[in-house]
């Protein structure tokens, strides 16, 4: 049998069919999942950090996404949450592999761009990318997948970093 997918409403993220609610936007597919913390209300959504069905006074919707209350500050790109972020490359690279030694599934997410990118040839940028050991201005993020990220950000803070 091959498998079905369940495409969602409101993300168009193609989920797992049996999957009671969307991964990526936390949109539930099934009604009458009660609140985690309030069993007589209806959930609304399911918060992608902690897995955990809400209703609308415990959790909402940022950007779309449906978090909790206690879990609605995380940055968050198309289903991955941003666990760590630094302008360190070395250090981002030393937490990554750290995070895979761990079966996570670590994404590194950088936005710097180059010179090349910004079509320019403006010296001061050139030396600034090419000198080693200078500060990349710009954060580098490394994201892990929503469900991922509660113990990954255990384990980082055990790096003592
Ligand atoms: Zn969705
Ligand atoms: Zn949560
Ligand atoms: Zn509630």
């Amino acid at each position: 049998m091959e498998t079905r997918k369940h495409l969602c409403t409101n993300c168009s993220f193609e989920a797992d069919d049996d999957s009671d609610y969307c991964p990526r936007c936390g949109t539930l597919f099934t009604e009458n999942i009660k609140c985690e913390s309030h069993s007589k209300l209806e959930a609304e959504g399911v918060c992608v950090i902690c897995g955990k069905p809400f209703c609308g006074i415990c959790g909402h919707s940022v950007n779309n996404i449906f978090l909790c209350g206690e879990n609605n500050s995380y940055e968050i790109y198309e289903g991955m949450a941003k666990v760590f972020g630094t302008s360190d490359e070395i250090q981002i690279h030393f937490v990554k592999s750290c995070l895979e030694g761990n079966s996570f599934h670590p994404f590194i997410y950088s936005k710097k761009s180059t010179p090349m990118q910004l079509g320019g040839n403006d010296q001061s940028l050139i030396n600034l990318s090419a000198s080693w050991g200078e500060k990349i201005i710009n954060e580098i993020k490394l994201l892990v997948p929503c469900s991922e990220i509660l113990e990954a950000k255990k384990l980082i803070s055990e790096l003592n970093i």
